[in-house]
């Protein structure tokens, strides 16, 4: 490893970023036989704790040696590669986040710094290495007798097959009759192998995968945008990208927006590549997060597929990077560092100098824009292969064709799943709203329930028998009597959930079995795979579903997609409304036909005529993107403008209403920067802290980090006030 060092190492003092919410990095004294250089990642004392940090590299000397503490020791782990540490720049100086949070997310699995606990096995010495008057018991010659025809044992498997107590087998060893010898753990990954063979690709879908193809092999930064409609095998042709990097020795990253849920790709890498990939994403199990992390840095994970923290792992061989569902707006973290994580990837790309491929049935404008100015480089699928044709999509006009009172499925909607269950196939009634009832109200009064922490109306799960605040958890029992009118059993549900929605599928279709898919009934990777494995197994017969059906699934006899409430996503109306709803729209229409029998899409929506609803119905992406991307260049939105977000928050509102105030005085006054606000935030309160907004936007080629850090950086806010700064915010709440 030595010859990793650059010259200067090791040093004798050493600059050490710490996990927290700091930008600047702290001086240590360090003995120079612990051989610290960039990257290596060191115990050190902080006060009167110990903590993990990172060496960026030699210390200063502005301080004298007699106050330098000193490193306390270092990891036996591969150093952070230097991209990973040049990425926690680039993300620190991008989000205006201090470098300590970020470095936070580089190294978030500290047990994984231990080696691993190795095991010991045990042989026997030769008799005539034993030492003089060694005492011979029965137990004693038992385990001998089982050591000579046997191979090397752990110590409790040896007491239990030559059965004696664990004692004895320690006084043999400690007596020098028995040898113990370590045995590394096992690598927890098997290698994928890429000479398996896939599907015979069609043509089109083999001049995407060779452009990809070559972009590993070049082995230099590139982007390619990989735009192809549901169903058309995006998948199939990025695994050829990974066959190439691993055939070339290189690891490959693969960040998919919902992991945890995703065992069908899991399935589907297994069948291409012999093995399981490595797995990252937030409720892994410690002792595979560890083993993972560790299996990343010394590169016996050669393909990990991961939530968007995986970009932050300690990769030294990468070759590629494969950013699936593009769009998705999971991909932006909004607690904490505020990254863009599909963006974060392309700089980690280019820290590499390797390719990366942004995969999509619906690219986000962003990507668009940047295949348009070329920069990025654009790939088509236009068909799905074999006879899978793409679902005709129409719209139902609620309007005029109207649901029966208390009821939310439109009569031609009905016909359509009657006629599909006639057919013997599935339906999938789409509806993005958990729980039985968005809003619950007091039939005398009006008065409706709302979360006391947050503003925003509780919303009725009646499975589970309780009120729910989605934004703080907050829960409760429905009341007897109305605070507000003191009137008894008063309240009732208003508007749609799916469990509300399975109700009515219970009424209208007794006989159809259905399934309830949303975040409250699949949790984790197990009940997931229970969830696909039923439904291909047609031991349902209609999904009353959330978003988290609406991706990446394949089942061959949907051939109805019902969408209950395609104008949901359009309230609200912030800057991505439109796109957001097209793309999530487009998404569950996908579900349906993707094998040979042909699918049909439903749409109730209020506004046929809006450009979302318009071009769904004309099957007419391009009409959408450009009516989208002209009313953002006219409005310098992004990504023809920037924006950034500033929440200010604090415990009263006064509080909160002062602070806003004095950094909307404090703001610059330039040419191309516009500061709108504050305002309250529309979640005016969350978990008890009352919000003010401000909007920054700015021309293009305005550097905003810097405009940000000149205007925030002399402001001192009260304690109990809170400043957080989001880039390119998704949210607008
Ligand atoms: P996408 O990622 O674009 O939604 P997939 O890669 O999931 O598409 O492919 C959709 C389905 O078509 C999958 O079941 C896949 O195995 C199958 N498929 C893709 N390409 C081919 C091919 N060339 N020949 C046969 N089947 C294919
Ligand atoms: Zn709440």
């Amino acid at each position: 490893m030595d010859d990793l060092l650059p010259l200067d190492a090791p040093y004798d003092r050493v600059s050490v970023l710490l996990p927290l919410p700091l930008d600047g990095p702290y001086d240590y004294k360090a003995d120079p036989a612990l051989g610290l250089g960039r990257g290596a990642v060191v115990e050190v004392p902080l006060g009167k704790r110990r903590m993990t940090g990172v060496v960026l590299g030699p210390g200063g000397d502005d301080v004298a040696e007699e106050r330098l503490r000193g490193v306390i020791r270092s990891f036996d782990v591969p150093p952070i590669p230097d991209s990973v540490l040049d990425l926690v720049d680039w993300v620190a100086a991008w989000t205006l986040a201090p470098r300590g949070s970020v470095l936070r997310m580089a190294i978030s699995s500290p047990g994984a710094l231990e080696p691993p606990p190795s095991s010991v096995v045990l042989t026997s010495v030769s008799e005539v290495a034993w030492p003089p008057n060694t005492r011979m018991t029965p137990a004693r010659r038992r385990v001998l007798a089982v050591l000579s025809d046997g191979p090397a044992l752990e110590p409790k498997d040896l007491a239990r097959e030559a059965a004696v107590g664990p004692s004895v087998i320690k006084s043999m060893a400690d007596a020098g009759l028995l040898d113990r010898h370590e045995l590394a753990p096992p690598p927890p990954f098997k290698a994928p192998d890429p000479n398996r063979s896939g599907h015979p690709l069609t043509g089109e879908q083999e001049i995407a995968a060779d452009a990809l193809r070559r972009a590993v092999t070049a082995g230099a930064f590139s982007v390619a945008a990989l735009d192809g409609v549901t169903g058309s095998g995006k998948t199939e042709v990025y695994f050829e990208a990974i066959a190439t990097a691993l055939t070339a020795g290189r690891q490959a990253l693969v960040l998919l927006p919902e992991i945890a849920l995703s065992a069908q790709w899991l399935e589907r890498f297994e069948a291409r590549f012999g093995v399981q990939p490595a797995v990252w994403h937030s409720d892994l199990k410690p002792k595979v997060r560890r083993e993972t992390w560790r299996a990343v840095a010394e590169g016996t994970a050669r393909v990990l597929v991961g939530a968007r923290s995986a970009l932050f792992l300690p990769f030294h061989e990468l070759g590629l990077i494969v950013v699936d569902e593009e769009h998705e707006p999971a991909y932006k973290q909004e607690d904490g560092v505020a990254y863009q994580a599909r963006d974060m990837a392309v700089v980690r790309a280019r820290l590499e100098e390797v390719p990366v491929a942004l995969i999509s049935a619906t690219p986000s404008l962003e990507t668009l824009e940047n295949v348009r100015g070329g920069r990025y480089q654009g790939l088509h699928l236009a068909a799905r292969p074999g006879s899978a044709t793409l679902p005709s999509v129409e719209m139902i006009d609620l309007r005029r064709d109207r649901p029966d009172r208390g009821r939310f499925l439109a009569p031609g909607l009905v016909r359509a799943v009657e006629q599909t269950l006639a057919d013997g196939e599935q339906v999938l009634l789409f509806l993005n709203r958990r729980g039985y009832a968005p809003l619950t109200l007091c039939r005398g009064c009006g008065y409706r329930l709302e979360c006391p922490n947050c503003t925003a109306w509780l919303v009725e799960h009646r499975l589970l028998g309780k009120l729910q605040c989605h934004h703080c958890g907050f829960s409760g029992r429905l009341p007897r009597q109305c605070p507000s009118c003191e009137a008894e059993d008063s309240f009732v549900a208003s508007g749609p959930g799916v469990e509300r929605l399975a109700e009515e599928v219970l009424s209208r279709f007794p006989d159809a079995r259905f399934q309830i898919a949303s975040s409250d009934t699949i949790v984790g990777p197990d009940q997931a795979a229970e969830f696909v494995r039923a439904v291909n197994a047609r031991e349902v017969d209609v999904i009353v579903g959330t978003q988290i059906v609406a991706k990446g699934h394949h089942f061959p006899w949907l051939t109805l997609v019902g969408v209950v409430d395609a104008d949901l996503g359009l309230a609200g109306g912030d800057l991505r409304a439109g796109e957001r709803t097209y793309q999530m729209l487009h998404q569950v229409a996908g579900r349906a036909g993707r094998a040979d029998r042909p699918g049909r899409v439903l749409m109730q929506t209020h506004v046929p005529e809006n450009p979302v609803m318009a071009a769904l119905a004309a099957g007419d992406r391009d009409r959408f993107l450009d009516y989208e991307t002209e009313q953002r260049r006219e409005a310098g939105m992004p990504p023809f403008g920037r924006l950034a977000g500033l929440v200010v928050s604090a415990p009263d509102p006064q509080r909160a209403d002062a602070a806003a105030r004095a950094i909307a005085r404090a703001a610059p006054r330039l040419d191309g920067v516009m500061v709108l606000g504050p305002a309250p935030a529309p979640l005016a309160l969350l978990r008890g802290r009352h919000r003010r907004r401000l909007l920054v936007k700015a021309r293009k080629e305005i550097n905003l980090q810097r405009v940000l850090r000149d205007w925030l950086a002399p402001i001192r806010l009260e304690n109990a006030v809170r400043l957080s700064i989001d880039v390119d915010p998704y949210s607008f709440m």
